[in-house]
């Protein structure tokens, strides 16, 4: 068997010149940025400037226009690459929390680990009900989603994420769909993992989990990585005009 080309050492995530384009709409222009294993990346902007998509090319969940991904060592844009191979290696959490709806919790932590790892239903269901222990659901997991709150639902989304046993977790917005009182419950299962070492990249509002977690923040504007630092960096002293008026509009 053909082996695969090893690229990018230690770092787990790779994007060279990386553009999006849909249609007339140039949404990604020219994107360079590697993320170390183990490193917390927060990505924050205006809405509309490009985050979705691109988290979203991390996994291929959309496909650039042009430019490289590698992941894990693998040109994920690369003709003929192991795209779903890399897929179960990085896990995805969104803003609203896709659950299937007429699946327990349990169930919904234990098919994708049997379906596509091919890892037996025993296995999944004791190692889904050690995750659901870790976010505080073990007593919901015969509960159908429709049974549990927002929050409840998300952390389920996560475990469920986690079942897979990822090396990278992308969350895009996990928060931003929660009622106010809901959002803390979650943010502590992120810290939690956060404090794990799996490598994540969050985009989020939430300035405080930044603050807590993040080893780096990056600040995308119209397409454009404007500025990247330490969270000191971002929230005492911005560089960019447009990164203070950001701040200041959601601190
Ligand atoms: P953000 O997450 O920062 O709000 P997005 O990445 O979702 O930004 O969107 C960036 C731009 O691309 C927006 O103008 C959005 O309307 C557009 N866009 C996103 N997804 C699609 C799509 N599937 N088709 C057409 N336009 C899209
Ligand atoms: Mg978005």
């Amino acid at each position: 068997m053909r082996s695969l080309k090893i690229i990018g050492g230690h770092k787990v995530i790779l994007l060279e010149g990386l553009h999006k384009h849909f249609g007339h709409l140039h949404v990604l222009k020219g994107i360079d940025l590697q993320v170390k294993t183990g490193e917390k990346l927060v990505v924050i902007g205006p809405s509309g400037s490009g985050k979705s998509t691109l988290i979203r090319c991390m996994n291929l969940l959309e496909k650039p226009s042009s430019g490289k991904v590698v992941v894990d060592g693998v040109e994920i844009t690369a003709h003929k690459a192991p795209v779903a191979k890399v897929r179960q290696s990085v896990a995805m959490v969104f803003q609203q929390f896709n659950l299937y709806p007429h699946k327990t919790v349990l169930e919904n932590l234990t098919l994708a680990p049997t379906l596509i790892k091919g890892v037996s239903k025993e296995e999944a269901e004791v190692s889904g009900m050690a995750i659901l222990e870790r976010v505080g659901l073990k007593v919901k997991a015969n509960a159908y989603p429709s049974q549990l709150s927002g929050g409840q639902q998300q952390r389920v989304a996560i475990a469920r994420a986690l079942n897979m046993k990822p090396k990278i977790m992308l969350f895009d917005e996990p928060t931003s769909a929660l009622d106010p009182e809901m959002i803390q419950e979650v943010l502590d299962v992120m810290v939690d993992l956060a404090h794990e070492g799996i490598t994540m990249v969050v985009v989020t509002h939430e300035m405080g989990f930044a603050r807590q977690v993040a080893d780096r923040v990056l600040f995308m504007d119209e397409g454009e990585v404007l500025e990247t630092g330490t969270p000191e960096h971002f929230f005492t002293n911005p560089t960019h005009e447009r990164t203070k008026l950001f701040l200041s509009r959601i601190l």
